[in-house]
């Protein structure tokens, strides 16, 4: 008890994580204490913007009072039941996330690794059990800069040797093509006959915010229903409302087959993920056959349905697209001519500035420790772009100073 009352400085906190702690992180050197809407506090009382959201799992704002409130009165009546019993918020849950995206069902995880663990799941078993794929031939195609998470079999169909290197032997039955090429697609679906899914992020967030071509999703569908396979959407960074609609999927007017949500679907209050499909998708997994101890535990009911509520009632989609636009238009008229800004992009509040520089070179780092000193947390991806994805609940005045501060460290940096 000692250790969780007793004060500590910055570099106490730093040091205790770096003596104690695996090295699996490198963060920036700011330690956080607090958190309200699009702001946290350092320990020392420091306020800055939070451009992060946690990888865009506060989309809805730190603490939201709602949120935070389901959480507390659920976890002080019923926290875990296991799914070895009924619970009386599960139903409820299940009801309202399938209404709200329009799918038959729901299957209930907790991270967004298990999500796409459960999607890769049941798109086998659909392949055998309705395709009459030979066991166990079932292929998924995947994009080249993909991120889906750090499972074993997750990391085995990666193309970042960070992320695979030296974690083998890897899981086979997943075929790599570029990202944003349909013809590659049209191919492979061609090459092998026993493909059965494409596994695909609507823009790949991790690997710099790649925003595809318009119509890249519409034509992967149609591409998919003409080889008889699944798209399956892992929309767990782009969904509930962070690229300005409910679903990314939607900009292209088409609804995926297996819909993989998490982060924001709690707020960023509680690990909750949802694979969502249709009834003959869905029911190829039978009871024994899945599951997870947490998975649709009563708070993550609760707090998923609060946190979807928020997102409706606060209209988020549509305040992300209008501050999204405002972001990029003001940051691109400020940082007109800077040397080290090559390219502004992004959708809704999902962004990133790519810096002019080798991905191997420290600048976007440095440009980060620099924001940081200004009062805005934001961090690097892939080297040399930098993420600048807010809490969806970010207004017009804030956006204007937030991106002051962006473009006086660029300035300030070029010299
Ligand atoms: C974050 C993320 C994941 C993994 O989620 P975890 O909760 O970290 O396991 C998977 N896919 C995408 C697109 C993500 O952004």
């Amino acid at each position: 008890m000692e250790t969780i009352k007793q004060k500590y400085s910055a570099q106490q906190l730093m040091d205790m994580e770096a003596r104690y702690g695996a090295h699996n992180y490198h963060p920036l050197p700011v330690v956080l204490s607090r958190g309200k809407g699009v702001y946290v506090w350092d320990v020392d009382g420091k306020r800055y913007y939070d451009f992060l959201s946690a990888y865009s799992a506060v989309n809805q704002g730190h603490g939201h009072p709602e949120i935070v409130k389901a959480l507390q009165e659920q976890a002080e009546t019923l926290a875990l039941t296991s799914r070895a019993f009924y619970n009386d918020q599960l139903g409820r849950y299940e009801k309202y996330i399938t209404e709200f995206f329009g799918y038959d069902k729901v299957l209930p995880m907790n991270t967004g690794a298990e999500g796409v663990e459960t999607a890769i799941k049941l798109v086998r078993k659909w392949a055998y059990e309705k395709r009459g794929i030979q066991p166990y031939e079932a292929n998924i195609i995947v994009a080249e800069g993909n991120f889906h998470g750090r499972t074993t079999t997750i990391i085995s169909f990666s193309t970042d040797p960070e992320a695979k290197d030296g974690f083998g032997p890897y899981t086979p039955g997943f075929t790599a093509i570029p990202y944003n090429d349909l013809g590659a697609l049209e191919k492979a679906l061609e090459e092998n006959p026993n493909t059965v899914a494409f596994l695909v992020e609507p823009i790949q967030g991790e690997a710099g915010v790649n925003v595809p071509d318009d119509g890249y999703l519409k034509g992967a569908k149609e591409l998919c229903e003409k080889y008889n396979c699944l798209l399956i959407a892992d929309e767990i960074q782009t969904g509930i409302a962070r690229t300005g609609k409910i679903l990314a999927s939607e900009y292209d007017g088409i609804r995926p087959d297996v819909l993989i949500l998490g982060k924001a679907l709690s707020g960023g209050v509680y690990p909750i993920s949802a694979v969502l499909a249709d009834d003959d998708i869905m029911l190829v997994i039978k009871p024994g056959q899945h599951g997870s101890t947490f998975g649709g535990n009563p708070i993550a009911a609760r707090v998923a349905v609060a946190a979807l509520e928020v997102v409706r009632k606060e209209n988020l989609a549509d305040n992300a697209r209008e501050m999204g636009e405002l972001f990029r238009e003001e940051l691109k008229k400020k940082t007109a001519g800077n040397p080290f800004v090559k390219q502004i992009r992004g959708k809704g509040l999902l962004n990133a500035m790519v810096i002019n520089d080798s991905p191997e070179s420290e600048t976007a780092w440095n440009i980060c420790l620099k924001m940081a000193e200004k009062g805005l947390l934001a961090k690097p991806t892939h080297g040399n772009i930098i993420r600048f994805a807010p809490p969806l609940v970010i207004n017009r005045e804030q956006i204007l100073e937030a991106v002051d501060i962006i473009a006086e460290t660029l300035k300030e940096y070029a010299g």
